[in-house]
């Protein structure tokens, strides 16, 4: 038998994200991991599903998504 070793597991990097709406073209501010749908702060459009882990992005986020450094 393999002696269990201290595993650490490996969180899956989140970071903030910057997206811009398509449909109003606002620029929206989110957590990658957050544990709710993000929505624009302007329209309401539903710009990701929360997933569990990762926030699955939707159609109505524009292509580039910038991912913002936090100190
Ligand atoms: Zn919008």
């Amino acid at each position: 038998m393999v002696k269990k070793e201290r595993v650490f597991t490996p969180k899956p990097k989140s970071a903030f994200l910057s997206g811009t709406c398509v449909k109003c073209g606002t620029e929206n501010v989110f957590y990658s991991n957050a544990t709710t749908d993000v929505k624009c702060k302007q329209c309401g459009e539903i710009l990701a599903y929360k997933s569990g882990g990762r926030v699955k992005l939707t159609d109505s986020l524009a292509e580039e998504v910038k991912r913002l450094d936090y100190a």
